[in-house]
């Protein structure tokens, strides 16, 4: 069974649980701002997850041109509703919303609701090693690799990409797992060579094809965070070789999603994480997983009040 499956399965019977006790399921409230399409089918399979597993999940829309106060006074009203315990906003916010929108809102929701992990809260109890929510994307990977026994005690670890998103969150969680690791970005000085010396090379950068063979170490694991959808022909045709499924993809639908390895990869490294399917669906999983552990804390929480 795949991983994400298999993170649904063990959930369930939190679920049930939380349920009969508290008389009413664990509860998710989503906030989407705008018509971002890639939002809206993020949104889309986060809410069916998370309700196909029992659980309230409830989306809230904002207009394209709602100013940032009114997302603020959302986040407001759904942290003191007793009915969530947790929520999600969707990033990218719209353009209008200001350049600090993303983090005032973030910083607005309760960290005891915070299902993405990004309240600095929650990162500082991450970076402490007493991590409670944390973001959903790194954690994935990290239970990827757990759970397909990869080896991460003494290894080195390259991380390429240093969001607070992904890249960041990932590096403490493999540290915490006793890995030696290396963060890079876009000024890492000879990348390739480093990325070479990786046991577990982790790409989050957004460049679609960008890790090619000679990043890579024969027999190496390789977690490809990036989801890029690529719309140019010529694009495709320089990155994938005639007869590709890749290619046949972009025939077919004239746009093709692509992570930020390179196809070829594959030939080198002891396994990598396809694109879709591979990160993507363990996100979704980790946003169900989230939601239960926010209910469960919450809950422990005010029973020790
Ligand atoms: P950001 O744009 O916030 O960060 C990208 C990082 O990549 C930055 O740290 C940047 O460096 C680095 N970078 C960019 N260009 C280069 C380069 N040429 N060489 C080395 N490093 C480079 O993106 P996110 O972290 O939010 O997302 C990364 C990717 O993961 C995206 O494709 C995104 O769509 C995908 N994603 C997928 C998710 C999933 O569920 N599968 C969830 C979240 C994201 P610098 O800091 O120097 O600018």
């Amino acid at each position: 069974m795949a991983c994400a499956a298999r993170i649904r399965d063990d959930v369930a019977p939190r679920i049930a649980a939380f349920t009969e006790r508290h008389g009413r399921p664990p509860g998710l409230g989503v906030v989407l701002a705008g018509q971002n399409p890639a939002s809206e089918v993020y949104v889309r399979n986060k809410i069916k997850t998370v309700a196909g597993a029992g659980c309230r999940a409830e989306l809230f829309r904002l207009d394209q041109s709602a100013p940032v106060e009114e997302a603020l006074a959302l986040v407001r009203r759904l942290n003191a509703d007793e009915a969530f315990d947790a929520i999600l906003v969707q990033s990218p916010l719209p353009e209008g919303m200001g350049k600090d929108a993303e983090q005032r809102i973030f910083d607005a929701v309760d960290p005891a609701k915070d299902v993405d992990g990004f309240h600095p809260f929650n990162v500082g109890l991450l970076v402490q090693k007493r991590p409670a929510l944390v973001a959903c994307t790194p954690l994935g990977c990290i239970e990827l690799l757990e759970r397909e026994g990869i080896a991460m005690k003494g290894r080195h670890a390259v991380v390429i990409g240093r969001s607070d998103i992904v890249g960041k969150p990932m590096a403490m969680l493999l540290l915490h797992r006793d890995c030696t690791v290396t963060i890079c970005h876009s000024r890492t000085a000879g990348l390739p060579e480093i990325a070479r010396s990786a046991d577990i090379l982790v790409a989050a950068i957004g460049r679609p094809g960008f890790v090619t063979r000679d990043f890579v170490k024969p027999g190496a694991t390789v977690i490809d965070v990036g989801i890029n959808t690529l719309t140019d022909e010529a694009d495709v045709t320089r990155l994938f070789a005639a007869g590709s499924k890749k290619r046949a993809a972009f025939a077919e639908k004239g746009s093709v999603l692509v992570g930020d390895v390179h196809p070829d990869v594959e030939e080198i490294a002891g396994a990598v994480t396809p694109v879709p399917g591979g990160v993507g669906p363990l996100t979704v999983a980790m946003v169900l997983r989230n939601t239960v552990t926010a209910a469960e804390l919450r809950a422990t929480r005010k029973a020790a009040m």
